[in-house]
């Protein structure tokens, strides 16, 4: 293809791109984190569930399962127009799941079979709190006439992707270790939520770290300590001033304000804060972020759905 050519054609990609609402901050060529869902339970059609991707090398790590994720996922794949080949549906094979509130596993069922659908030919490799395998063995058992027909019907569908190895995190510390990446878990504080975890995830360039549900944690602040990016969870404290009392108490035995957020990103330091799981109870991304830049200078982040970081 002759050079302006191809100039032309990439600048069109890229006005393609804005107009989509698509946001790249990545600065990295080895570590893309992609917001797949920056929403919680409430059904906001520009907020899918919550679900993260980490892309190492076009290697896919899939963090939560909030309902949407997998088309999401294919938005930024090959076959839908994206350039993330490691987001293709049939390569989701590694998954991360920080505790089993519906909000973060209401897409379970989907990670399991779309991909294996689309040719998957392993089985699901999950990494979860304890429980996960009940809840797995649950869904495979729910879904055993789909499975059934796909494997002994017509369908040329393999016998292996539909499969689910899971594991259950029973202690603090290093749960998963590849070529790409190492993962580390550790507890956080929601509510009384007796399993709930936050993941730090090191690859060959990038230190990651994923609040998942939590009150201000003690353990976020170490482990996010000096890392590339934060990715925390946020409510709105304007929001939160008009919510009724009971679902203030509610929120703030379970959850982290704009404000308390700020706190434990001035003392871990990260190199990018990203806000994902956001209440913002009618609060706008300016007001949001006001609330934090009071406390927290350092740069910040609304998370959108499919931003890459
Ligand atoms: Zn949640
Ligand atoms: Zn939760």
């Amino acid at each position: 293809m002759k050079k302006p050519v191809l100039i032309l054609l990439l600048f069109l990609i890229y006005c393609t791109r804005q107009a989509s609402g698509q946001r790249d901050f990545s600065d990295s060529q080895i570590t893309k984190l992609v917001l797949l869902g920056t929403g919680n339970p409430n059904p906001s059609p520009d907020h899918s569930g919550p679900a993260l991707a980490l892309v190492v090398n076009d290697n896919p790590y899939i963090i939560d399962f909030g309902p949407g994720l997998i088309r999401r996922a294919a938005r930024l794949s090959p076959s839908y127009g994206g350039d993330l080949s490691g987001l293709e549906a049939r390569n989701l094979k590694t998954a991360f799941l920080t505790h089993l509130h519906s909000d973060h596993t209401a897409g379970y069922p989907d990670l399991i079979l779309t991909p294996w659908v689309m040719g998957r030919d392993a089985p699901l490799e999950v990494y979860g709190p304890l429980g996960t395998g009940s809840m797995t063995e649950h869904i495979l058992e729910a879904y055993r006439e789909d499975i059934r027909y796909r494997v002994y019907g017509d369908e040329p569908a393999n016998d292996l992707g539909w499969r689910v190895n899971w594991h259950e995190i029973e202690k603090e510390g290093e749960i998963y270790r590849d070529s790409q990446v190492v993962v580390e878990a550790f507890p956080v504080t929601h509510g009384t939520w007796p399993n709930a975890w936050g993941f730090r995830f090191t690859t060959p360039d990038r230190v990651i770290v994923v609040s998942g549900d939590c009150r201000p944690s003690p353990k976020v602040e170490e482990y996010a300590s000096g890392a590339d990016i934060l990715v925390h969870e946020v409510y709105s404290q304007a929001g939160f001033e008009n919510r009724t009392e009971d679902w203030k108490a509610y929120h703030r035995m379970h959850h982290t304000s704009a404000p308390e957020v700020a706190g434990i990103a001035r003392t871990a330091r990260p190199g990018k804060l990203v806000l994902y799981h956001i209440l913002f109870w009618g609060s706008t991304d300016t007001e949001l972020l006001e609330e934090i830049q009071a406390v927290y200078k350092g740069p910040v982040f609304v998370g959108r759905d499919l931003d890459i970081y």
